[in-house]
């Protein structure tokens, strides 16, 4: 998904539920693609308000949240007792896994994970399968 197909995405969902595409809305959204790694919603602030971005915290959190509602932000939890996200972009599907001593996150591929879990709930006569798995352990530079 590039930038253009989630805007047209987003504007659609907000027309949907008569909301307006708004200038925050948009910054964020752009924001938020531009990212090339998983950020929660007040990393996000912090780095636009260190670009001298004038927007709330609360617009931020409103924004990503209606985002992942949208179906063009994914969520991802690590554990940390908050939502960090990630934009899907043209990125490989991947999972997640986090150091359990310093809690830095690293990406995995795992093969075949997805049409594994596609077959198994086909079986069950399921469609529209989504899944979340945690994934967690020491990293190497923990394990001293
Ligand atoms: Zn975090
Ligand atoms: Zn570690
Ligand atoms: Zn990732």
């Amino acid at each position: 998904m590039n930038l253009d197909n989630a805007i047209k995405i987003y504007k659609d969902f907000l027309k949907s539920k008569s909301l307006l595409y708004t200038q925050p809305r948009e910054i964020v959204l752009k924001e938020a693609f531009s990212a090339t790694w998983h950020f929660s919603a007040d990393e996000l602030t912090s780095q636009m308000h260190k670009q001298g971005m004038n927007i709330s915290r609360a617009t931020v959190y409103r924004t990503l949240a209606s985002m992942k509602k949208a179906g063009i932000l994914n969520s991802v939890d690590f554990g940390h007792g908050h939502i960090h996200y990630e934009a899907p972009k043209t990125k490989k599907q991947h999972e997640h896994i986090t150091c359990e001593k310093c809690g830095e996150v690293y990406e995995i591929q795992v093969e075949n994970l997805e049409n594994t879990i596609n077959s198994a709930a086909e079986k069950a006569k399921f469609k529209h399968i989504k899944y979340a798995i945690r994934i967690s352990g020491i990293c190497e530079k923990c394990k001293f």
